[in-house]
């Protein structure tokens, strides 16, 4: 069999370790919460339809105020918005919300990594991605990535508590060039499928 060469697809800028108090300053000024949230809902680019329906969850949310003013807001459920965000933007088939189904946390190999986040969300293109680190970011909630799961560290590609895992199971494509001489292989592709995709044409990795 002929080698190729392999080019993995790694997501930019993966988990993010910063911790976020449960309770923010009560001294900063008051925001007007509606800018961020504006700014956040116009970086998404949406249809028409979908704007008015994030904008309309989020405004509604005196929780995301509070955390937008810099005043006393709860971490959890400000995860739980973060992950009902991701259910209007990619569809309620691709966020498990809490509690997140058991298979789903199973998945990791180690039972050290078996932890429950506020929800998993199942990315299955470069585009649900962009959504997910867009939303992760404004509402500065922590999340995991996991590919394989194989990590046995709890918390590499796992989560307990407020935060999101971002499972790239569905980014699972294996693209042989034409040329046959280099394979794109998406990050939630396993060996077997690589493998038995690859055989027909004579070529492995
Ligand atoms: C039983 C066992 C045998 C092993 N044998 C080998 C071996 O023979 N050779 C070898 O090299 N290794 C081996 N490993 C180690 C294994 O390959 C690594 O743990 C590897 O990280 C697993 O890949 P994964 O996709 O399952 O990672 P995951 O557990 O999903 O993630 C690992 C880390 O990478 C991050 N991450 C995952 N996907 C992405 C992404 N797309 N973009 C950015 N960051 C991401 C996660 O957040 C996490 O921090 C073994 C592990 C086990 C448990």
């Amino acid at each position: 069999m002929a080698p190729l060469s392999v080019i993995c697809l790694v997501l930019a800028g993966a988990s993010q370790a910063a911790s976020f108090s449960r309770f923010a300053p009560s001294l900063a000024p008051r925001l007007n919460a509606n800018k961020p949230i504006d700014a956040f809902v116009d970086s998404l680019r949406l249809q028409k339809e979908q704007v008015q329906v994030v904008h309309d969850y989020l405004v509604k949310d005196s929780n995301l105020d509070a955390y937008l003013g810099h005043r006393s807001y709860d971490s959890t459920q400000l995860a739980a918005t973060a992950c009902g965000t991701l259910e209007i933007l990619l569809g309620k088939d691709s966020v498990d919300t809490s509690p997140v189904n058991e298979t789903v946390v199973q998945e990791s190999w180690s039972q050290t990594a078996w932890l429950s986040p506020n929800c998993a969300s199942f990315p299955d293109s470069k585009e649900d991605v962009s959504l997910i680190i867009k939303t992760v970011q404004f509402f500065g909630t922590q999340f995991m990535v996991r590919s394989g799961g194989h990590s046995p560290n709890p918390g590499f590609s796992s989560l307990a508590g407020p935060g999101l895992l971002i499972d790239l199971q569905r980014l699972n494509r294996i693209s042989l060039s034409r040329d046959g001489k280099t394979v794109a292989l998406e990050p939630g592709a396993r060996w077997g499928a690589v493998y038995s995709t690859l055989d027909p044409y004579n070529v492995s990795v």
